[in-house]
C-alpha cells in the first residue's frame, strides 16, 4: 500500500502496544499527574551530553523501565498510548451495557467490542467461519472465478496479488482516483524473500511454518500442508521479484502513471483489471493510476502461468492469514508468534481487550473517538495549539527568507505554500457517516469483515467526486500525528496532545521542544525530498528553480550519508534513504521550533529549572519523548521497513547538527556528537 501521508511515528508498529502489569499501570497513571515535565531521575549524568545527549536524557529511564513481555519496543509513546487505552476500555465498556439504538456510536463501539471479548462465542464458531471463506475460494471453477474471489477477499482486508485503493488525484488534488498499487506479500518486505543472509533465511523457514500451520489449521494434513506452503512462497517470491523496494517508493513521480482502463487492461491482460474493477464496484473508472506498471506485468505473468489450483492456494493462505488474528487461539497464536514474536522480538501476547480495542480502533474508529474526545480532550490545548502552530508558520518564513541557498523564485513559492498549509487539531470537523455499517454482538469475524467491506466500499463510491478535505487519516485517540501532500495540511490528533509532548502547564521550553518540534517536523514534510514535489494546492507539480532543487539535493544527500553511518546493532545500519524524510523533518522541525521558541521567550523572564537554560530544555525535551527501549527483532525490522530512524538518532542525528545545541550544551571539538560547522547538514 502506498504511505499516503508521512507521520511522526510508525504507529503499525506500535499496534495495539500495551503493558500487562498492573502495578505498572496504577503507577503510570498516578505517575502522569504529578510528573514535573522533566523528571531528572531519567537521566544518566555518567555520560556527557556531548557524547550521547539520547543516553544522558534517558539512561535512567531506559534502566527503570524494562520492555513488558507483550511488548516489542518500550517508549513514550507506548506510555500515552497506554494511558489513552485505559480511557478507551471504560469507554467501550459502558457502551457495550448501554444496550443504545442501532447504529449509535455507542451500539457500534458497544457491541463490536463484546463481540470481540466473546471469546467462548469465538472458539466455538471460528472453525466455520474458516470453512466458509476456503470454500468460497475452493468454490471457483475457473480464473475468472478466482477474479471475483480475489475482490472479495480484498473487500475483506486481505493483502493478495496487489492493491487497490481511491484516494486524491496526485497531479489533480481536487478529484479522486483509483490507484493499483504493488503488493500481495505475507512477509512486510521484499528483502525477506530476496536477502540471502543468515537473519532473511530464518525468517523465511519460520514464515514457511507458519504457512504451513495454517493450512495445517484448517483441515489439510501435514505433507499437503506443506507442500501448500511451498507454493504460496514460490508466488510470492516471484512478486517479491517484481517489486520495488521501499526506496524506490518513495519517488512519487515515478510511481504515478496514469493511464486508460483499457492500457491497463492491455497491460495485466490475462489479469483483466477491466473486470476486477467492475467487481469492485467501480466500473465508472475511465482511467487508472498504475503505481509500478512492471509489476502489473509480473501480475499478469503470474496469473497467466500458475495453475488455477496454485492460485488457490495462495489466496486461501492470504484469506487465513487475514483472518487468523480473529479467530480461535491456535490460530491467533500462529499469528502472533510469526508477525510478533520472530519479526519483533515480543515474548507474549498482548491482553485480548487491548488487541480487541485496536481493532475497534481500527474498524469504527471515529466512533468510538467521539466518545474518546467528550471524555478526554480538553478545549483549551486546541486553542494553545493553535497558537504554537501560528508561531511556527512565523518562524518558517524568517528561515525561508533567511535561506543562503534558494532563489528568490523559488522562496516565493516555498512561502505560498507555507501559507497554504491547513491545519486540523483534536478531531474532525465532520466525523465519517457509518449508516449502514452493520455491527453485531455475536460476530466478530463478520463485524471485522463488515468494517473492512465498508470502507472498502466508502472508498470507490467517491470515485468521479470532489475531495472531501475534511477526512482524516488518523483516528482521534491516535498517538501520533502527519503530513498529507495531496491536502497540504498538517493533522494533530487528540491522542498526542498530552505529556510529554504537550503539557500546558509546562513551560515553553518544554513544549516547543515537544510539541513545538513535532510541528515543525510536519510543517517540514511540507518541504523535504518527497513533499516538497507537491504544491501549495497539492498537486504533483515541480516549482523549483533547477539549481535550486540542485543545491536541495546536495543537502539531502549529505544527511543521509550521516544517517547510513549509524549504527543500530553490530552490522546493522540505518538506511539513510529511506529515512531521509523524516530526517529532513526532525532537523527542520527542530530548527524552526527553536527560532518560535526564542520569539516566545522575548521580553519574558528566564529563570534557570533545575538548573537548566530554557534552551537545555528545549533540547531535553525532544529527546524525552523519544525515550525507547526496543528490542532487537524490533531494530532489525525497523531499519527495514519503517521510513523513521531508530530513536537514539533522531536524537542525536539532527542535535549534532544544530550550532544551538553545542552552544546550549557547551559541546566542543572532541566531542562524540560534534560536528564541524563546515560538516553540519542544514536545510531550512
Ligand atoms: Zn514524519
Amino acid at each position: 500500500m502506498k504511505q499516503w501521508y508521512y507521520a511522526l511515528a510508525l504507529t503499525a508498529a506500535l499496534g495495539a502496544c500495551q503493558q500487562k502489569n498492573e502495578d505498572k499501570q496504577q503507577a503510570d497513571s498516578t505517575a502522569v499527574a504529578v510528573a514535573p515535565p522533566i523528571d531528572l531521575s531519567n537521566f544518566d549524568t555518567t555520560v556527557s551530553p556531548c557524547e550521547d545527549f539520547f543516553q544522558y536524557v534517558n539512561g535512567g529511564w531506559i534502566k527503570k523501565n524494562p520492555i513488558p513481555e507483550t511488548e516489542s519496543r518500550w517508549g513514550s509513546f507506548n506510555e500515552v498510548y497506554e494511558r489513552n487505552q485505559k480511557i478507551l476500555k471504560e469507554i467501550a465498556e459502558k457502551a457495550a451495557e448501554a444496550n443504545a439504538p442501532k447504529g449509535s456510536n455507542e451500539q457500534l463501539v458497544g457491541d463490536f467490542y463484546a463481540s470481540g471479548m466473546d471469546s467462548l462465542t469465538i472458539e466455538k464458531a471460528a472453525p466455520e467461519w474458516v470453512q466458509a471463506e476456503l470454500q468460497a475460494i475452493e468454490a471457483a471453477t475457473g480464473k475468472e472465478e478466482l477474479l471475483q474471489q480475489w475482490i472479495e477477499q480484498k473487500k475483506n482486508g486481505s493483502r493478495a496479488v496487489l492493491s487497490l485503493f481511491v484516494m486524491p488525484d496526485e497531479k489533480n488534488s481536487e478529484q479522486y482516483a483509483i490507484y493499483i498499487y504493488q503488493g500481495g506479500l505475507g512477509m512486510p518486505d521484499r528483502d525477506y524473500y530476496l536477502k540471502e543472509d543468515e537473519d532473511k533465511q530464518k525468517i523465511r523457514e519460520a514464515y514457511k511454518a507458519y504457512l504451513t500451520k495454517l493450512f495445517r489449521l484448517s483441515g489439510s494434513d501435514e505433507t499437503a500442508a506443506k507442500q501448500a506452503a511451498e507454493t504460496v512462497f514460490g508466488i510470492e517470491k516471484a512478486l517479491a521479484e517484481a517489486s520495488k523496494s521501499r526506496v524506490e517508493l518513495r519517488d512519487p513521480i515515478a510511481n504515478y502513471n496514469k493511464m486508460s482502463v483499457e492500457e491497463a487492461e492491455a497491460l495485466a491482460k490475462p489479469f483483466s483489471i477491466k473486470n476486477a474493477l467492475t467487481l469492485a464496484g467501480a466500473a465508472q473508472a475511465k482511467e487508472v493510476i498504475v503505481g509500478q506498471p512492471n509489476f502489473l506485468k509480473a501480475v499478469a505473468r503470474l496469473w497467466q502461468q500458475t495453475p488455477v489450483e496454485d492460485l488457490k492456494l495462495y489466496l486461501k493462505a492470504h484469506a487465513l492469514n487475514n483472518g487468523a488474528p480473529y479467530w480461535h487461539h491456535e490460530f491467533v497464536q500462529a499469528h502472533f508468534e510469526f508477525y510478533n514474536k520472530t519479526l519483533r522480538g515480543q515474548k507474549q501476547n498482548k491482553e485480548r481487550w487491548k488487541r480487541v480495542l485496536a481493532t475497534v480502533d481500527d474498524g469504527v474508529g471515529e466512533a468510538l473517538g467521539q466518545l474518546y474526545v467528550q471524555k478526554a480532550f480538553p478545549p483549551e490545548a486546541k486553542a494553545k495549539v493553535m497558537e504554537m502552530i501560528d508561531n511556527l508558520q512565523y518562524a518558517y518564513e524568517q528561515h525561508i527568507k533567511d535561506l543562503d541557498w534558494m532563489s528568490e523564485k523559488t522562496k516565493e513559492e516555498a512561502l505560498k505554500k507555507l501559507a497554504a498549509f491547513k491545519r486540523k487539531i483534536g478531531y474532525p470537523d465532520k466525523w465519517k457517516d457509518y449508516s449502514g455499517l452493520e455491527i453485531v454482538r455475536n460476530n466478530y469475524w463478520q463485524n471485522v469483515k463488515n468494517a473492512h467491506r465498508f470502507e472498502f466500499e466508502r472508498q470507490v463510491k467517491r470515485l468521479g467526486q470532489p475531495v472531501d478535505k475534511t477526512e482524516w487519516f488518523m483516528t482521534p485517540p491516535t498517538v501520533n500525528a502527519y503530513y498529507n501532500p495531496p491536502m497540504n495540511e498538517i493533522v494533530f490528533p487528540a491522542g498526542i496532545l498530552q505529556p510529554p509532548f504537550f503539557d500546558p502547564n509546562a513551560d515553553d521550553a518544554v513544549n516547543y521542544g515537544g510539541m513545538g518540534a513535532v510541528i515543525g517536523h510536519e510543517l517540514s514534510h511540507g518541504f523535504d525530498d518527497q513533499g516538497r514535489q507537491y504544491d501549495a494546492e497539492g498537486n504533483l507539480r515541480d516549482w523549483w528553480m533547477p539549481e535550486d532543487a540542485e543545491r536541495f539535493k546536495e543537502r539531502a544527500q549529505a544527511l543521509s550519508a550521516q544517517f547510513s553511518s549509524y549504527e543500530v546493532l553490530p552490522g546493522v545500519k540505518v538506511n539513510g534513504d529511506l529515512t531521509l524524510g523524516e530526517n529532513i523533518a526532525d532537523l527542520g522541525g527542530l530548527a524552526i521550533a527553536y527560532t518560535a521558541l526564542q520569539k516566545a521567550l522575548e521580553g519574558k523572564e528566564r529563570p534557570l529549572i533545575d538548573g537548566f537554560t530554557p534552551e537545555q530544555r528545549f533540547f531535553i525535551s525532544w529527546a524525552q519523548v523519544w525515550r525507547t527501549n526496543a528490542r532487537e527483532e524490533y531494530l532489525k525490522q525497523q531499519v527495514l521497513v519503517d521510513p523513521h530512524s531508530p530513536a537514539r538518532f533522531r536524537v542525536n542525528g539532527p542535535l549534532s547538527n544544530l550550532p544551538e545545541f553545542h552552544e546550549a550544551f557547551g559541546c566542543k571539538e572532541g566531542d562524540k556528537m560534534y560536528r564541524k560547522p563546515e560538516e553540519r547538514v542544514k536545510i531550512w
